[in-house]
């Protein structure tokens, strides 16, 4: 049995070999850069007009319009003094402007234009470089790609980006209780629902599961299934038969597949039967079958390992602290992680904890951690793991 953050360490303390692969621009949301990103050019590249306007040669209120440039113009005007040229945001500033005056604050009679006020040196000019200057980092190998950040590349003229490749996952669910949704189910028997949540936690992440197998409490049928699933996986996820009951198949089963035990039981509540193992290259993952509880460990441990796989900085869910709203006492003696709710900036940890219950935690949007045996008063601090 290890602790909360001797399992983390385990985790994100593997080493791992990453493979890169070139994306189009449109297909490279969530992934990270496994190159720093260098500006090619000045940003903007030419002293540009913030406005639709005026721009002016000189400090005045009166000059006269000699012409007019529009955006993707080249822009061959030098101006004097006393000369104006309509202008379009984004347009190329002609030589010798001094200021762009916005064209509400204007007046026009024939070719002679008019200010309300003086114009300011420099005023509605947007310099060449003033956002990045040629050969700057731009964004630092690791950097995970925000539609914002597709802007950015784009802006740059870059359309193919190298990036790390992300972790191939499969899942494997076993029970003899298990039934598929949409049949009918027997007395004693449930609906499979483990591998529905984790493959949607997989996808809300960024990350894609790949296969997915449903197989019954037999030590065979399971060990042939992990064999299969890990030849074409990176990541392997299984949930259900890693307790200590007379069923549970699966940590023999990965056993005699030549995988290794990093780590076997967290003292943790929900989760405590979690195991985690590697095979050469490829992570195994085997979570309790409870929903609440796998999921719960997918969340906390498996999403690391993912980050770190796909070259991500990001380390795990976010965190932070939040005043509860409501008390609450953690009877566990096990440090515990419980399904709670962010509300105008407070948290409550909320009803139907129980290991199987996944509504709490669906109608929650966070993961309060407490200590064993600590309870909270209204107002105390609590750690929160954000879930959505
Ligand atoms: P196990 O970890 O196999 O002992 O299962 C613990 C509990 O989780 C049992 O009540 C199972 O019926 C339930 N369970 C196991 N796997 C699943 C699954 N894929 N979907 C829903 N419930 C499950
Ligand atoms: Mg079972």
């Amino acid at each position: 049995m290890v602790t909360i953050e001797e399992a983390l360490k385990i985790i994100t303390g593997q080493q791992v070999a990453r493979k890169t692969e070139f994306r189009n621009l449109s297909e490279c949301l969530g992934f990270s850069l496994s190159e720093d990103i260098i500006a090619l050019f000045d940003m903007p590249s030419f002293d540009n007009s913030a406005m639709d306007g005026y721009a002016l040669c000189g400090l005045s209120k009166e000059y006269i319009i000699v012409g007019e440039v529009a955006a993707g113009d080249e822009s061959r005007h030098t101006l004097n003094e006393g000369e104006a040229v309509r202008i379009f945001t984004g347009a190329k500033i002609p030589e010798n402007t001094t200021a762009v005056m916005m064209q509400e604050k204007t007046r026009v009679t024939g070719s002679k234009l008019f200010l309300d006020q003086e114009p300011k040196k420099g005023q509605s000019i947007r310099k060449k470089g003033e956002e990045l200057k040629k050969d700057q980092i731009v964004f630092e190998k690791g950097y995970t790609i925000t539609p914002a950040g597709i802007g950015m590349l784009g802006s740059l003229g870059i359309d193919k980006i190298e990036v790390f490749k992300k972790p191939l996952i499969n899942l494997i669910t076993t029970g003899n209780e298990l039934v598929m949704p949409g049949k009918q189910k027997k007395e004693g028997q449930i609906y499979e629902s483990n591998s529905f949540a984790l493959a949607a936690a997989c996808e809300k992440y960024g990350f894609h599961s790949k296969e997915k197998k449903q197989i019954e409490d037999d030590f065979k049928a399971i060990k042939a299934g992990i064999k299969e699933s890990l030849e074409n996986a990176d990541v392997l996820v299984l949930s259900g038969g890693i307790s200590v009951g007379d069923y549970d198949f699966v940590k023999q089963a990965l056993e005699e597949n030549g995988v290794e035990e990093q780590f076997y039981k967290v003292f943790q509540k929900p989760g405590k039967p979690l195991y985690f193992g590697r095979k050469g290259e490829k992570f195994i993952f085997a979570l309790p079958g409870n929903p609440a509880s796998s999921l719960s460990c997918f969340y906390i441990y498996v999403l690391p390992l993912l980050y770190k796989l796909s070259g991500s900085l990001k380390t795990g869910l976010d965190q932070y602290t939040f005043a509860a709203s409501l008390e609450f006492e953690n009877r566990s003696d096990r440090p515990s992680f419980l399904k709670a709710r962010i509300d105008n900036n407070e948290v409550e940890i909320l009803d139907g904890q129980g290991s199987s219950m996944i509504q709490s935690m669906a109608l929650g949007n966070a993961l309060a951690f407490l200590d064993a045996e600590t309870s909270v008063k209204k107002g105390d601090e609590v750690k929160c793991y954000l879930i959505s």
